[in-house]
């Protein structure tokens, strides 16, 4: 671990809105900052995080054809896009969300960088995406799909986000009783309002003790798998900590 100094493995929350509340920063030791859009892509780049940028689902409706332009051009300075892909739940203009992802499908495959991706009832249509624009590094942030699909996607080395709300939504245990621990990474999607509770880095302490007793192996051990899945995703070993 290039510069991790700290005792045992690492605390990873691997999909955060840091740009919305910079404070959230200290509660892990490592953190993926998503952004939802051109602006909050800018302050992403600013912060002392792994740096996914990009144009959210739900965020596309404002968006232009420029913002794209523009993020493209911000390209060198991240580390990932995210959050992107499709959400056939709540977006109506299907067409422009299709168009926008499928741009950052071809920067990802283009530039070589991972995806830290939205899919929100269209588990099946982003994945057969990931096949047709031949994507290498994926991850599903708070997967809830089939798990028949579930099986194709860690198949494929991909990586499945078991997120921190585990505890207050019961159907995404299944999600994680069906997921190799080579295939997970942990997260909180911080700060999102789940059902009255506002998902933060710090639930990601909990969350490894509820993998360990699912997996059967030490606290330490799903910290160590989780840190190796997230140098597995990013394509390197990422900065920990210092400016
Ligand atoms: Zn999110």
């Amino acid at each position: 671990m290039l510069n991790w100094k700290g005792a045992g493995a690492p605390l990873v929350d691997a999909h955060v809105h840091l740009h919305e509340d910079p404070s959230m920063s200290n509660e892990v030791d490592v953190i993926v900052a998503v952004s939802d859009d051109l602006e909050s892509s800018k302050k992403t780049l600013e912060m002392n995080a792994i740096k996914c940028i990009g144009v959210h689902p739900w965020s596309v409706e404002e968006a232009s054809e420029k913002d794209l332009i523009e993020i493209e051009s911000l390209i060198e300075n991240a580390d990932c896009l995210g959050e992107v892909g499709l959400d056939n739940r709540y977006v109506r203009n299907k067409e422009k969300a299709r168009r926008f992802f499928e741009a950052f499908l071809r920067m990802s495959r283009e530039y070589d960088v991972p995806l830290n991706l939205h899919a929100l009832d269209a588990w099946r249509e982003v994945f057969d995406l990931l096949i047709k624009y031949d994507i290498k590094r994926a991850y599903f942030h708070w997967y809830n799909g089939p798990l028949d699909l579930l099986e194709e996607i860690v198949g494929q080395g991909y990586f499945i986000g078991i997120n921190a709300a585990i505890d207050i939504q019961r159907k995404h245990l299944k999600v994680l009783q069906a997921t190799p621990l080579k295939a997970i990474l942990t997260e909180s999607d911080g700060p999102y309002n789940y059902r009255g509770v506002v998902l933060r880095p710090s639930r990601v302490r909990k969350l490894i003790g509820i993998i360990s007793s699912d997996k059967g192996v030490s606290e330490e051990d799903v910290k160590n798998a989780v840190f190796l899945n997230l140098v597995r995703w990013l394509g390197k070993y990422p900065r920990i900590g210092g400016p």
